[in-house]
């Protein structure tokens, strides 16, 4: 099971560990590495650059064996993807604690990060990479339709329909991309420097074909968007020589973004370096690779902001390209709003979020019945109810089987309790594991992106996520991590998930009501707190408890 060739996650409903929670951390963490779901499992990376789900092969051996054998009151502790400890808890505690890349504030720069990580003493573990819960590129995708239908309903009468979509990056995250504008109508064109990104994306069904070089791109782009037919084209480029192109040659984009992992310079290819060699250049020369990488980004950036001169739609998509545009000197950098700030706080403040589960079955049968619930559940929710439905539709499971949707507060926890349900009453053939991405309501402090432009300033306030993630240890999660520079990178942002497991015990249902609520009920506090009206509504007609607001 454990090793260093191919990992996938055990099937069935036959426990390998001592208990569902313990199986489920075990299967995840394994279904993190399954080669259908990790960008480089070899590796052990899972998506953005270079997130890991364990520091080495020897720690997953590790993690894999002390799972195996956990108690149901042992608790295991996890350091930046090493197993560190096992200590004697209770049946309500986490059965996993991690914490992933956190640094001493002065210290956390990527350079000593890295110095810390080749010692051995570290690891990058991204968001939901490092805490075992990444499910595939739908996890994002979900989160991407939703943005791009707000940009929908902002600027082109709530349909893409008739227009172009520019935007590069086309690996774990940035790959939900293409399908999520065409899920909204449009056409998108997404450029990427590894041929695989693309390769990749049209095997999974999310990107519809591959154009040889800009002109073709760009014929096939107007072509349907004059047809008013959803289409999106991969290019295999550099983007900070194709979006300057593309803008010097006039090109009709109404929308810009980008998906290149910027936020690890090392990890951004430079003009004038080719993709084969770029691994080699940034471990031979990581100073020189990354003032290249950063002035490429300030002309990519430039170009973006050229777009928006010209009347696009730009924003960026929570990979700090702007910031990094910033210190190469681009003095623009910031013209351009990030993503949260412009379409996605509106629903922070209702506590909604990436609501997440896999069946650990690995039978689709399973999530298709999550999916009636859901509906069932909903049913005045239109919006939810197309993405479901679009969703069994049009999304190729990656790994274990697993469906994401928005749902706030007061949703998550009749999702959870239901999906309990299911278990118990043998409607799902095993457990469900029920859990999120870091990038949530309550969940994370990250000022280029889930927290830029709070109301009042407190942007890179820390408390609330460290709050979060003790909240969830409180109200009974079956693992819970806090991790520092997910998304955004080393030094940027501080953020905590928690995975909750339904076996459908009646213990398994009280631990879930109180994580489902407790959890989102952090975002709606958060913005309360900010000053957010909507939040303070939704914490009066919710009854969510803000001391300071009087609610
Ligand atoms: P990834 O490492 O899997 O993929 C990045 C892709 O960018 C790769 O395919 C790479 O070939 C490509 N790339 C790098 N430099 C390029 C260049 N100069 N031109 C063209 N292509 C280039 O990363 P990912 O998981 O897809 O994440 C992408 C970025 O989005 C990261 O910075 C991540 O932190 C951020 N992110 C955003 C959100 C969000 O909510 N919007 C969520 C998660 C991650």
């Amino acid at each position: 099971m454990a090793g260093r060739g191919p990992v996938w996650a055990p099937r069935g409903a036959t426990l390998n560990a001592r208990g569902w929670p313990q199986e489920a951390a075990l299967r995840m963490l394994m279904n993190n590495l399954d080669p259908e779901v990790a960008e480089h499992p070899e590796r052990l990376v899972v998506y953005g650059g270079s997130g890991r789900a364990a520091r080495d092969w020897p720690s997953f051996d590790a993690i894999v064996r002390e799972l195996t054998a956990l108690r149901a009151d042992e608790t295991l502790l996890v350091q930046s993807g090493r197993p560190v400890g096992v200590m004697t808890t209770h049946e309500w505690a986490p059965r996993v604690l991690i914490a992933n890349s956190n640094l001493v504030g002065d210290w956390a720069t990527w350079p000593e990060f890295r110095r810390l990580e080749q010692l051995g003493l570290t690891m990058y573990g991204q968001m939901t990479a490092g805490s075992w819960i990444y499910i595939g590129t739908q996890g994002i995708l979900q989160g991407t339709y939703e943005t791009f239908a707000a940009v929908a309903a902002k600027r082109f009468g709530g349909s893409l329909a008739g227009t172009i979509t520019l935007t590069a990056g086309l690996g774990g995250m940035g790959g939900a991309q293409p399908l999520a504008v065409t899920m909204n109508g449009g056409v998108a064109v997404c450029v990427d420097c590894d041929p695989r990104g693309v390769e990749r994306r049209i095997g999974h069904g999310y990107l519809d074909v591959r154009a040889d070089g800009l002109d073709e791109a760009l014929r096939l782009a107007y072509e349907a968007r004059d047809a008013r037919r959803p289409l999106s084209i991969g290019v295999v480029a550099n983007a900070a020589e194709a979006v300057p192109a593309l803008l010097a040659r006039g090109a009709e984009i109404d929308v810009v973004t980008d998906q290149t992992s910027a936020h690890d310079p090392l990890a951004y290819l430079p003009l004038g370096v080719a993709f084969e060699d770029m691994a080699a250049l940034a471990r031979k020369d990581p100073e020189g690779f990354t003032r290249r990488a950063r002035e490429s980004m300030a002309r990519h950036v430039e170009a973006m902001v050229g777009f928006q001169d010209a009347g696009a739609e730009v924003f960026d998509y929570g990979n700090s390209i702007r910031g990094e545009a910033s210190l190469a000197g681009y003095a623009r950098a910031f013209d351009f709003p990030g993503f949260v700030p412009a379409y996605i706080r509106p629903l922070f403040c209702e506590g909604k979020g990436p609501f997440r589960w896999a069946a650990l079955s690995g039978d689709p049968a399973d999530i298709a019945a999550t999916d009636r619930a859901v509906l069932d559940l909903f049913p005045d929710n239109e919006p939810l109810a197309r993405w479901i439905r679009m969703a069994g539709e049009r999304v190729r499971y990656q790994g274990l089987p697993a469906r994401i949707c928005w749902l706030g507060y007061g949703e998550r926890d009749r999702a959870g309790e239901r999906f309990n349900d299911l278990v118990a009453y043998g409607e799902v053939s095993a457990p469900l594991v029920i859990g999120r991405d870091h990038l949530d309501c309550g969940s994370v402090a990250s000022p280029y992106r889930e927290t830029e432009g709070m109301l009042d300033g407190s942007d890179a306030i820390a408390d609330w996520p460290l709050l979060n993630a003790m909240v969830n240890v409180a109200s009974g999660a079956s693992w819970v991590s806090i991790h520092h520079g997910g998304g955004v990178g080393i030094g940027r942002s501080i953020h905590a998930g928690q995975v909750t497991v339904a076996d459908g015990t009646p213990l398994a249902g009280e631990k879930i009501r109180r994580v489902l609520t407790n959890d989102p009920g952090m975002g709606v506090i958060r913005h309360v707190d900010a000053g957010y009206d909507r939040a303070a509504e939704v914490a009066r007609e919710r009854g969510v408890r803000v001391p300071m607001a009087g609610t």
